[in-house]
Protein backbone atom coordinates (compact mmCIF):
# COMPACT_ATOMS: atom_id res chain seq x y z
CA UNK A 1 0.00 0.00 0.00
CA UNK A 2 1.12 3.52 -0.86
CA UNK A 3 2.31 5.77 2.21
CA UNK A 4 -0.33 8.58 2.70
CA UNK A 5 1.42 11.90 2.84
CA UNK A 6 1.80 13.68 6.25
CA UNK A 7 0.64 16.56 4.95
CA UNK A 8 -2.27 15.72 3.12
CA UNK A 9 -3.54 13.71 6.64
CA UNK A 10 -3.03 16.73 8.64
CA UNK A 11 -5.15 18.60 6.28
CA UNK A 12 -8.20 15.51 6.71
CA UNK A 13 -7.32 16.24 10.94
CA UNK A 14 -7.96 19.35 10.37
CA UNK A 15 -10.62 19.29 8.12
CA UNK A 16 -12.06 16.67 10.77
CA UNK A 17 -12.06 19.46 13.72
CA UNK A 18 -13.50 22.21 11.64
CA UNK A 19 -16.24 20.41 10.57
CA UNK A 20 -17.21 18.62 13.81
CA UNK A 21 -16.98 22.07 15.35
CA UNK A 22 -19.25 23.46 12.49
CA UNK A 23 -22.28 20.70 12.72
CA UNK A 24 -22.27 20.63 16.32
CA UNK A 25 -20.58 16.84 16.40
CA UNK A 26 -17.54 15.95 17.93
CA UNK A 27 -14.76 13.52 16.30
CA UNK A 28 -15.42 9.80 17.48
CA UNK A 29 -13.85 9.66 21.23
CA UNK A 30 -12.78 6.02 20.03
CA UNK A 31 -9.34 7.49 18.38
CA UNK A 32 -8.48 4.24 16.48
CA UNK A 33 -12.07 3.93 14.88
CA UNK A 34 -11.47 8.36 13.77
CA UNK A 35 -8.13 7.51 12.63
CA UNK A 36 -9.45 4.94 10.18
CA UNK A 37 -11.87 7.03 8.76
CA UNK A 38 -9.30 10.14 8.49
CA UNK A 39 -6.74 7.53 7.04
CA UNK A 40 -9.26 6.20 4.51
CA UNK A 41 -10.72 9.86 3.52
CA UNK A 42 -6.29 11.11 3.20
CA UNK A 43 -6.13 8.06 1.29
CA UNK A 44 -8.85 9.19 -1.17
CA UNK A 45 -7.61 12.27 -1.42
CA UNK A 46 -3.91 11.44 -2.48
CA UNK A 47 -5.45 8.88 -4.97
CA UNK A 48 -8.49 11.06 -6.56
CA UNK A 49 -8.13 14.24 -5.51
CA UNK A 50 -11.44 14.04 -3.43
CA UNK A 51 -12.20 12.82 0.39
CA UNK A 52 -14.41 9.95 -1.02
CA UNK A 53 -16.11 8.52 1.85
CA UNK A 54 -13.69 5.51 2.82
CA UNK A 55 -16.76 3.61 3.96
CA UNK A 56 -18.69 2.48 0.87
CA UNK A 57 -17.77 0.18 -1.86
CA UNK A 58 -17.99 1.90 -5.54
CA UNK A 59 -18.00 -0.30 -8.58
CA UNK A 60 -16.63 2.98 -10.50
CA UNK A 61 -14.99 6.02 -8.22
CA UNK A 62 -14.60 8.75 -10.47
CA UNK A 63 -18.13 8.46 -11.32
CA UNK A 64 -18.85 8.77 -7.91
CA UNK A 65 -16.88 11.78 -7.60
CA UNK A 66 -19.10 13.52 -10.15
CA UNK A 67 -21.66 12.74 -8.18
CA UNK A 68 -20.36 13.92 -5.55
CA UNK A 69 -23.05 12.46 -2.75
CA UNK A 70 -20.35 10.86 -0.83
CA UNK A 71 -17.28 13.76 -0.66
CA UNK A 72 -17.17 14.25 2.99
CA UNK A 73 -19.17 16.01 4.44
CA UNK A 74 -21.61 13.60 2.54
CA UNK A 75 -25.08 14.39 1.74
CA UNK A 76 -26.50 12.60 4.39
CA UNK A 77 -24.28 14.42 6.96
CA UNK A 78 -25.24 17.50 5.47
CA UNK A 79 -29.09 16.82 5.31
CA UNK A 80 -29.45 14.19 8.26
CA UNK A 81 -26.36 14.64 10.18
CA UNK A 82 -25.91 10.99 10.13
CA UNK A 83 -21.90 9.80 9.61
CA UNK A 84 -22.40 5.69 8.78
CA UNK A 85 -18.89 6.24 9.31
CA UNK A 86 -18.54 7.05 12.68
CA UNK A 87 -16.48 10.10 12.51
CA UNK A 88 -18.99 12.62 13.54
CA UNK A 89 -20.43 11.61 16.64
CA UNK A 90 -22.08 12.22 19.70
CA UNK A 91 -19.88 12.86 23.08
CA UNK A 92 -20.98 9.10 23.53
CA UNK A 93 -19.12 8.00 20.32
CA UNK A 94 -22.90 7.08 19.00
CA UNK A 95 -23.77 8.98 15.85
CA UNK A 96 -26.73 11.18 15.22
CA UNK A 97 -29.98 8.90 13.99
CA UNK A 98 -32.74 11.47 14.93
CA UNK A 99 -33.70 12.39 11.28
CA UNK A 100 -33.48 9.19 9.79
CA UNK A 101 -36.59 7.54 9.01
CA UNK A 102 -37.19 4.13 11.54
CA UNK A 103 -36.75 1.66 8.12
CA UNK A 104 -33.20 3.22 7.58
CA UNK A 105 -30.27 1.03 8.86
CA UNK A 106 -28.96 3.66 10.92
CA UNK A 107 -31.88 3.58 13.33
CA UNK A 108 -32.22 -0.19 13.05
CA UNK A 109 -28.50 -0.39 14.29
CA UNK A 110 -28.33 2.10 16.67
CA UNK A 111 -31.77 3.24 17.74
CA UNK A 112 -33.03 6.53 18.32
CA UNK A 113 -30.01 9.30 18.86
CA UNK A 114 -31.18 12.65 19.49
CA UNK A 115 -29.10 15.48 18.02
CA UNK A 116 -27.56 17.25 21.27
CA UNK A 117 -26.88 20.77 18.94
CA UNK A 118 -29.62 21.08 16.36
CA UNK A 119 -29.51 24.81 15.79
CA UNK A 120 -25.76 23.59 14.62
CA UNK A 121 -25.11 21.58 10.94
CA UNK A 122 -27.68 20.44 8.53
CA UNK A 123 -26.93 22.89 5.81
CA UNK A 124 -28.61 20.97 2.85
CA UNK A 125 -31.64 19.92 4.86
CA UNK A 126 -34.56 21.09 2.81
CA UNK A 127 -37.33 18.82 1.90
CA UNK A 128 -36.48 18.11 -1.66
CA UNK A 129 -32.93 17.09 -0.85
CA UNK A 130 -33.91 15.26 2.20
CA UNK A 131 -36.32 12.88 -0.05
CA UNK A 132 -33.88 12.56 -2.84
CA UNK A 133 -31.31 11.22 -0.70
CA UNK A 134 -34.02 9.04 0.71
CA UNK A 135 -35.04 7.73 -2.11
CA UNK A 136 -31.90 6.77 -3.66
CA UNK A 137 -31.50 5.14 -0.07
CA UNK A 138 -35.12 3.07 -1.01
CA UNK A 139 -34.10 2.23 -4.72
CA UNK A 140 -30.49 0.81 -3.38
CA UNK A 141 -32.10 -1.47 -0.71
CA UNK A 142 -34.79 -2.54 -2.70
CA UNK A 143 -37.45 -1.41 -0.09
CA UNK A 144 -40.92 -1.12 -0.41
CA UNK A 145 -41.48 2.76 0.91
CA UNK A 146 -44.53 4.48 -1.28
CA UNK A 147 -43.37 7.99 -2.30
CA UNK A 148 -45.80 10.17 0.17
CA UNK A 149 -44.23 8.21 3.16
CA UNK A 150 -41.16 9.50 2.32
CA UNK A 151 -42.31 13.49 1.20
CA UNK A 152 -43.57 13.10 4.60
CA UNK A 153 -40.48 12.13 6.57
CA UNK A 154 -38.73 14.55 4.53
CA UNK A 155 -40.87 17.73 5.64
CA UNK A 156 -40.75 16.64 9.15
CA UNK A 157 -37.15 16.69 9.66
CA UNK A 158 -36.67 19.48 7.57
CA UNK A 159 -34.83 22.30 8.95
CA UNK A 160 -36.92 25.04 9.80
CA UNK A 161 -36.27 28.57 8.81
S1 LIG B 1 -20.27 9.07 6.30
FE1 LIG B 1 -20.21 11.07 5.33
S2 LIG B 1 -19.54 12.49 6.90
FE2 LIG B 1 -19.05 10.44 7.60
S3 LIG B 1 -16.92 10.12 6.93
FE3 LIG B 1 -18.24 9.27 5.34
S4 LIG B 1 -18.48 11.00 3.92
FE4 LIG B 1 -17.70 11.86 5.81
Amino acid sequence: MTEIKPEILEKMRRFAENFAKKSGTVINPNKEAAEAVIQGLAAHVQELGKPLCPCNFYPDKQEEIKRRRWICACDEMQALKYCHCLLFTTEEGLPITEYLPEWHEGRQIYGLVKDPTPDKGRALARPEKIYEILKEYVVEHNLDIPDEEIWEWAYKVAKKK
